[in-house]
């Protein structure tokens, strides 16, 4: 299935240029055009990709409620969540502070904002900025007041609150507890099956998302934008590669190579989908069984990484920064920067993991240090194809982090982590 997933993406990505090289130079005329338009991009593959995303998403409700609970049934034994919790979402952060540093000191040095001309300025003039919500708002929002709307809209924090809520209770309930505790670690072998069920329609899907997306895919701006463009790219790959290498080295003395490789289909899915949220099963998967990453751990780290862990998107929020100062002439200064890295950190706790919701947080970062929110306008241009990339980042980061974590915990099983027969591990 790996490499099936891997040739989906190469095939699609190769079909999707070719789709679009078609539209763009008319090659063979308006009617083959039509014809790929209306019953390809539009009709076949935006039918399959959006059942393949839609089959994604049906499994994210129920995996992370069930498979936190019974994680937190395991995990309250010891009662160990506070400090658990603690040490993930500390580490959360200081993950994304180092990305959205590495983002600012990247895009000072490259200048990608200087030399842009007058179609980006039109750009800008014509874009609309949306609200981004306070922050306030963000923080309230995690308690929740109704289980089963959380559920229904998908929000991941207060489904996370209530599960381990639930989860505590159960393990505080002797005989009656234990009963219930069985049922749900039996329910989360189930779901984790029905997920294992769908990934083997993952391949069409991910070709189907990935041509259709590139045949879509505008890339005018990436002339005007290559330079933002590829500052975004590297420090992406740059914080990928090695920032979190460090980190899984110098905390948990683990090899991160190992990590990598294991991770790469659900890269691609994250790439593919664009959608941190909608990966959670396949990232859920990946970590437990593939890295070894105990259930009661993961349940945890893992959704809530997908919500709150955004170092990708950070990146994209340090370097467009940069670039809309520069575009307008603004200095920003050591302060202003400061209050950058701030408020993305804080900013990426906001971000929903579905596409492009990064560029709206965005105008929550350049509020804070007074630039024009018509900036986004400029960026917009080349940002579907970055937030591919930096949503397959951001869950490098979830995994990255639920590593460290387990390992601490003596919860990773290193045999597993190491095992080098993993693409024979369904996921
Ligand atoms: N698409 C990203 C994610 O799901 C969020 C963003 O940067 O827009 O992780």
């Amino acid at each position: 299935l790996t490499t099936k997933i891997l040739v989906g993406m190469l095939a699609g990505i190769a079909v999707g240029c070719l789709f679009n090289f078609l539209n763009m130079s008319q090659l063979f005329g308006a009617g083959v055009n039509n014809f790929i338009n209306l019953y390809l991009t539009e009709g076949l593959f935006d039918i399959i990709g959006r059942i393949f995303i839609a089959s994604l998403k049906l499994m994210v409700v129920p995996l992370v409620l069930v498979s936190l609970i019974s994680g937190a049934c395991a995990l309250s034994e010891g009662s160990r969540i506070g400090p658990l919790a603690g040490k993930t979402i500390l580490l959360y952060m200081v993950t994304t502070a180092i990305a959205i540093t590495l983002a600012l000191c990247l895009a000072l040095i490259f200048q990608p904002g200087v030399g842009v001309n007058e179609a980006a300025a039109a750009a800008a003039s014509a874009f609309e900025p949306k609200e981004s919500p306070p922050l306030s708002e963000v923080l309230v929002n995690i308690f929740p007041t109704n289980p089963v709307a959380a559920m229904v809209e998908g929000n991941m924090l207060q489904i996370i609150v209530f599960a381990l809520l639930m989860g505590y209770a159960i393990s505080r309930c002797g005989e009656p507890g234990q009963r219930i505790a069985a049922f749900f670690n039996d329910l989360n072998t189930v779901v984790l099956r029905m997920v294992g069920v769908l990934m083997v329609f993952a391949p069409y899907g991910v070709f189907a998302l990935l041509a259709k997306t590139f045949a879509d895919l505008g890339l005018a701006g990436l002339v005007q934008l290559g330079k933002y463009f590829l500052v975004v790219l590297c420090a992406l790959l740059l914080h990928a590669l090695g920032t979190y290498s460090v980190i899984l080295k110098l905390l948990s003395g683990l090899n991160p190579l190992e990590l990598l490789k294991k991770m790469r289909p659900t890269m691609i899915f994250a790439f593919s989908t664009a959608s941190s949220a909608a990966t959670i099963p396949v990232t859920l998967a990946t970590v437990e069984k593939r890295l070894g990453v105990d259930n009661k751990i993961a349940a945890f780290t893992v959704p809530l990484g997908a919500t709150i862990n955004m170092d990708g998107t950070a990146i994209m929020q340090g370097v467009a920064t940069v670039f809309i100062a520069q575009f307008f002439g603004i200095e920003i200064g050591l302060t202003g920067f400061l209050t950058v890295i701030l408020t993305a950190t804080l900013a990426s706790i906001g971000t929903a993991g579905v596409p492009g919701v990064g560029l709206i947080m965005l105008g929550m970062v350049l509020q804070q240090v007074g630039l024009p929110l018509e900036g986004i306008g400029i960026v917009i241009g080349v940002d579907r194809l970055l937030d591919m990339v930096r949503t397959a980042v951001n869950i490098t980061g979830d995994a990255v982090v639920s590593s460290v974590v387990a390992k601490s915990e003596g919860a990773l099983d290193e045999e597993t982590y190491y095992d080098a027969n993993y693409k024979s591990v369904s996921i």
